[in-house]
């Protein structure tokens, strides 16, 4: 299911305020140094495990939004309950 424009908006507004918190104004690849991304069009859920290699589905996650850089592709991984997005994991 894809984010609505508030739902983006919001992670935008929260990741903009981590920011300013941490004396930076602008966000820039580590790669690359560019300054333009993108939000993914879904929360990224990474599962977690205590064994390596297994996938629980329906297990524990961390709720993540993932923000792509427009030139080379790296992905930034932000948890969303850090962010105050979300309280819980849950929306
Ligand atoms: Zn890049």
């Amino acid at each position: 299911m894809a984010l609505t424009q508030a739902q983006k908006a919001k992670i935008k507004e929260k990741l903009s305020e981590a920011l300013h918190k941490n004396g930076r104004d602008n966000f820039e690849c580590s790669v690359c140094g560019n300054k333009g991304f993108t939000i993914a069009d879904g929360y990224a859920n990474l599962s977690t495990s205590d064994k390596i290699g297994n996938v629980v589905l329906g297990g524990q996650n961390l709720p993540n939004a993932a923000i792509v850089c427009d030139n080379c592709g790296h992905t930034y991984f932000f948890n969303l309950i850090v962010l105050g997005v979300s309280k819980d994991g849950k929306e």
